[in-house]
């Protein structure tokens, strides 16, 4: 997951439209949200894959190489599943959210299928779940700005599921070096993250271990040229090559990268991730080359 900064006051001109008004009334009167259409024009969608750079908002997986994208709705716009519900208990959804840029990211089909995200919202407090739109206006129209997430007739909701426009995922998760995400210090957000999404799905946890297996790889291959019996790299060299493996490290915090939150934590548990794996007698020279190329970068 990667932290994302969203203008909600500035959505793409199809979600403020009056063809979107009058959408939004007669969604907010059938209460179906199904029946949105506005959140998937083609400008709509083109304005979040800016953002979200063709990437899932919850595994940070690149999803055009091989799937369309999904316009996922943080709160379900046609129903919630009844598992995050109080027992005995039906919700439509948050039909009335249907369109509204604040509640709209870009997820993978994977995460977002049913049985993952699909309909999940889990809260803090079931109890305190909203079930009505905001009113309108006195003039009768509809008052936008008591649609953003951030407003007070929801703000009773504490959401389970981490919204990447909302909170920094690096403080709520930690990464192990079997490429599996972990919460950090117990956080409640991560571990229903990572269970609502399957963001501990087998593919994803070889992929991030896949770049973590890189590194040291690349490591081990220039201590063998180092040591090598045949023309043998000068201390001086082997330092030059570590820090050209540094460099590909950093490459990989661009937004663009697939999987940055790997990289944030391989330089932010170096030791751990990356160090631990290597011979000891060759730690310290990596360890002191790796903090010097960090402060200089
Ligand atoms: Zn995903």
């Amino acid at each position: 997951m990667r932290q994302i900064t969203k203008d909600i006051l500035a959505p793409p001109a199809d979600l403020i439209s009056n063809n979107c008004k009058r959408q939004l009334k007669k969604i907010i009167t059938s209460r179906k949200g199904g029946k949105a259409t506005y959140y998937h024009k083609k400008k709509v969608v083109e304005a979040l894959n800016n953002l979200y750079i063709n990437k899932c908002g919850y595994c940070e997986s690149r999803i055009n190489v091989v799937a369309s994208e999904n316009v996922e709705h943080y709160r379900p716009k046609a129903g919630v599943d009844e598992i995050d519900l109080v027992a005995g208990t039906t919700h439509g959804g948050y039909f009335w959210l249907a369109n509204e840029w604040s509640n709209l990211l870009i997820a993978c089909p994977k995460c977002n299928q049913p049985g993952n995200k699909g309909n999940r919202f889990p809260l803090s407090d079931p109890l305190k779940r909203v079930f009505k739109h905001p009113s309108m206006l006195a003039s009768g129209e509809i008052d936008f700005k008591a649609n953003h997430y951030n407003s007070i007739h929801i703000s009773g909701e504490v959401p389970l599921l981490l919204n990447p426009e909302h909170k920094n995922p690096e403080k709520e998760f930690v990464l192990k070096r079997n490429g599996e995400l972990k919460s950090n210090d117990k956080s409640i957000f991560a571990f229903t993250t990572i269970d609502v999404c399957d963001l501990n799905r087998v593919p994803l946890t070889i992929a991030r271990q896949k770049i973590i297996d890189g590194i040291i790889n690349d490591i081990n291959n220039q201590i063998k040229a180092w040591h090598s019996s045949v023309a043998p790299l000068s201390e001086a060299q082997f330092r030059i090559q570590l820090d050209y493996i540094f460099e590909k490290i950093l490459q990989r915090l661009a937004d663009e990268s697939e999987y940055t939150f790997v990289a944030k934590m391989i330089i932010k548990n170096f030791e751990t991730l990356i160090l631990d794996e290597i011979e000891k007698q060759f730690r310290s020279v990596i360890l002191n080359q790796f903090n010097s190329y960090i402060k200089k970068n």
